[in-house]
């Protein structure tokens, strides 16, 4: 494989760069309502640059780029020291299955003022008693008049408490197999019957809701894929999750440099080998995110495999926050970026699937060893 970028990329490059020096600033924490707000102006400006989605058609906001030139935006961009995009759930999420499973008229409705922020998005999926065990789901649509009418609860809804829509799954048949009778529904999260209720993360920001539901409308055009199909749409948004679209290399590229760059300033010798191990972590991820979208460009899909991705950048983030905590020591408190990113950080083996579950879609799926006994 050749790995050198070819000129129009480079040029593409260059642009993303240096528009990225000119207008990156911090922002204040996207958990926070301000801050919510805040993000979505910057989304507007990445948007009027036409650089929020890159790889989607034009017609969408985008600028028909490949997915190997969005690797390189996302280089570009976390390198720059970006703010968070506040509508990754819709971006890297939705979008993904909407483009493999939704109808033009949701694409065309949906996805321009997805790409603005104009509707910021948050996965409905998880429930008390339905985290690892997806498909114990609750939450159930029933038929009503050109529709559906929801109702449930649903938690650990990242950015809910300030989202506008919410995508999820849903039981429409409570008679079929626990994976048959699932729907994949999408719903406003101020409509009749909402109830969102922040939660309080490790950081003491609201970045999670729970999400309360009594008969919630939502008409037959907001069903992704065909009803009691969920399960099968819910993989192909949990395979871009883990495997590609909401961690790409470049975060933690960006945070290896970082590392080096404070390592340098004390140059410990008990801590370079973790940050060698770091850095190599890094640059393995990004020629594996390489073949990834080499495959998918020539027409194959992100499987199971994706679990691998999602066990590897997971632990590799984990690792060089640790890394940074013990080169900081006691500054660590004060210097509060890698505490923070720490704090996430630890969140990263649990979200998009606990890694003990990619273990087992690993063992199972991937390497074909024999099924656990459940
Ligand atoms: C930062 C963050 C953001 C999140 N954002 C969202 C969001 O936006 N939308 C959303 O829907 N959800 C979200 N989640 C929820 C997340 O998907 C769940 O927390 C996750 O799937 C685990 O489910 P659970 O919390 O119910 O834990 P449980 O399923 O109760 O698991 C508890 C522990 O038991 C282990 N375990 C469970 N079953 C098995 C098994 N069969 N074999 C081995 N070990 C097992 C798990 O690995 C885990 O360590 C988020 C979570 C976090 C931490």
């Amino acid at each position: 494989m050749n790995l050198d970028l070819d000129a129009d990329t480079i040029a593409f490059r260059d642009e993303v760069r240096d528009w990225l020096a000119a207008h990156v600033r911090r922002l204040p924490s996207v958990d926070t309502a301000e801050g919510f707000a805040r993000h979505r102006e910057w989304e507007r400006e990445l948007a009027d640059a036409r650089l929020s989605v890159v790889s989607w058609p034009a017609r969408y906001g985008g600028r028909d780029r490949s997915l190997l030139d969005w690797l390189v935006f996302e280089e570009e961009y976390h390198a720059a020291g970006a703010p968070v995009r506040v509508g990754q759930n819709g971006l890297f999420l939705l979008a993904p299955t909407l483009f493999a499973h939704g109808t033009d008229e949701q694409r065309d409705r949906l996805l321009p003022r997805m790409a603005r922020a104009d509707d910021v998005w948050a996965q409905a999926w998880s429930e008390p008693e339905a985290g690892s065990d997806l498909a114990a789901i609750r939450a159930a649509a029933t038929r009503t008049d050109g529709g559906w009418l929801l109702s449930g609860q649903k938690t650990w809804s990242s950015r809910a408490a300030f989202a506008d829509r919410a995508f999820g799954l849903f039981r429409t048949d409570a008679a079929a197999g626990r994976h048959r009778g699932l729907t994949y529904l999408m719903f406003d999260l101020r409509a009749d019957g909402v109830t969102v209720r922040p939660i309080r993360q490790l950081g003491g920001e609201t970045g999670f809701a729970e999400i309360f539901l009594s008969e919630v409308f939502v008409p037959d055009a907001d069903v992704i894929g065909t009803v009691g199909d969920g399960w099968r749409v819910a993989m192909s948004t949990a395979s871009h999750e883990r495997g590609l679209s909401l961690r790409s290399p470049g975060r933690f590229l960006a945070t290896a440099r970082r590392l080096v760059d404070l390592w340098r300033e004390s140059e410990d010798p008990a801590l370079r080998d973790r940050v060698v191990d770091a850095w190599i972590g890094a640059q393995a991820y990004r020629l594996h995110t390489f073949g990834t979208v080499s495959r998918l460009a020539e027409g194959g899909t992100v499987g199971p495999e994706a679990s691998l991705g999602k066990v590897y950048w997971s632990e590799l983030d984990l690792a060089m926050h640790e890394t940074a905590l013990d080169l900081l020591g006691t500054r660590a408190e004060v210097e509060g970026d890698w505490l923070d990113g720490y704090l996430f950080a630890l969140a990263g083996p649990i979200y998009a699937g606990a890694n003990e579950i990619q273990r087992t879609v690993i063992a199972e799926r991937v390497l074909g060893l024999p099924r656990e006994a459940r």
